[in-house]
């Protein structure tokens, strides 16, 4: 009995400094956590995941310490029940805390409800609001982004916290992309993810009309592109149409392929006239990356050619002398773009001849 109650004596000290320790651990990850979760999910994620491994060290760290583990065992899930009870309520306050600091002329509403200014991507969609808080409370996240147990995390999600950096850099931003939209560039470009329009031209929201598509084609029964291009020109009055490709594109060397290729069969079969329009020239290259480099560049100046043809480009540069298109190819190997120097004029009246719809 002596040897039990010396065993308690030893062990209850023991598992009151720990039980302290806990309950300060959990209490401040909870409160790091909800702290996040007022600006950035994305943190909050990285925050959840990582700060509660302290908790999980000094648990074990309590087990492994005590000499008499099965007397541990029986008190820890009393201590760790009022540990959580504890947490909880710490992590409570402090939540309040940083609520009523978060939002100071709010006290009625947590700010942690508050839905974040909507980033770049939300204001892009929805231009004509003219407000910058376009989510209600009730609906934040939007469905889309609400995450369960059950499945994995996407690792984009909102960042509420970019919207804010760009407010500090210009106050105006967001009002100005409100207003609408009058970019002076139509982009057609590639679908490859590894040359985003605005980042290799150095374009900035609101500057460019976007269509990307694989192997950024220009076909006349594809009714987005068409509509993209019709769009552009007729309702946006862009000036510059661009034509992007891109060295290593994987559509046109699928397209080089002898080969079966199922529902992509259509679509690069586009390509694969290209080359027949271009046989001798491209037969006559004898290595075969050289060759597949200016199979890209003339399926480039092929397409521009195929936006010359349609009748919104030539109706508008016959009344206003644009737009002018344009054709380029990015380099993965220097990340410089090569201007093929298309001449709009030329290749007008090159084509004219059989496809003139300058005529409403
Ligand atoms: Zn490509």
């Amino acid at each position: 009995m002596s040897e039990e109650i010396q065993s308690a004596a030893t062990v209850i000290p023991q598992a009151l400094m720990y039980t302290i320790l806990i309950n300060g651990t959990l209490a401040f990850a909870m409160a790091v956590v909800f702290l996040f979760c007022l600006t950035d999910l994305e943190a909050a994620a990285a925050a959840t995941e990582t700060m509660f491994y302290p908790c999980l060290y000094v648990l074990q760290t309590a087990v492994n310490s005590t000499k008499d583990a099965v007397a541990m065992a029986g008190i820890i899930p009393i201590l760790a029940a009022a540990s959580s009870i504890g947490a909880t309520c710490s992590g409570a306050g402090w939540v309040t805390v940083l609520c009523s600091l978060h939002a100071p002329n709010e006290p009625s509403t947590p700010a942690c409800k508050t839905p974040p200014s909507p980033n770049i991507a939300s204001v892009a969609a929805t231009p004509t609001t003219g407000s910058a808080a376009t989510t209600s409370p009730a609906t934040w996240p939007p469905r889309h982004l609400q995450v369960s147990a059950a499945d994995p995390r996407p690792r984009v999600r909102p960042q509420p916290r970019l919207a804010a950096e760009q407010k500090l850099k210009d106050p105006e931003f967001f009002t100005k992309l409100s207003a609408g939209q009058s970019p002076e560039y139509l982009w057609i470009g590639c679908s490859d993810s590894r040359i985003p329009a605005e980042q290799i031209s150095g374009l900035g929201p609101g500057e460019a009309f976007i269509h990307r598509n694989i192997a950024n084609l220009v076909v006349n029964t594809d009714l987005n592109v068409m509509s993209v291009i019709e769009y552009a020109v007729c309702h946006l009055h862009v000036k510059h149409i661009i034509v992007c490709g891109h060295y290593g594109c994987g559509g046109v060397k699928a397209a080089m392929t002898p080969k079966d290729l199922g529902l992509l069969n259509p679509w690069l079969r586009n390509i694969r006239d290209v080359y027949r329009l271009h046989e001798k020239e491209l037969d006559s290259i004898k290595d075969e990356a050289a060759r597949y480099n200016r199979l890209v560049e003339l399926s480039v100046t092929e397409q521009c050619r195929n936006v010359i043809k349609t009748a919104a480009v030539q109706q508008s540069y016959a009344k206003n002398q644009y737009p002018v298109v344009h054709g380029w190819v990015f380099g993965f190997q220097d990340g410089l773009i090569k201007d093929l120097k298309i001449n709009h004029k030329e290749m007008l009246e090159s084509i004219q001849k059989i496809y003139n719809l300058t005529e409403g």
